[in-house]
């Protein structure tokens, strides 16, 4: 388990907040709280088992404990 929080807006490389929804792979994204880079975690499967889509920063994801 982690403690971290699916983020589900970022700031993307036109400074606008985007919902992760919307999004597309490839574009860079920024944390709205302290603007650090974020990384898309979002799989193209849907249904049961697969985890919500979510923004992460890259730097903790990088961390490992
Ligand atoms: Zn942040």
């Amino acid at each position: 388990m982690t403690n971290e929080i699916l983020y589900q807006y970022a700031i993307d490389e036109n400074k606008k907040l985007v919902h992760i929804d919307i999004v597309e792979k490839g574009t860079k994204f920024i944390c709205p709280e302290c603007e650090k880079e974020f990384i898309l975690k979002k799989s193209g499967k849907t249904g049961k088992g697969s985890k919500q889509p979510h923004f992460a920063h890259k730097e903790l994801s990088q961390i490992v404990l």
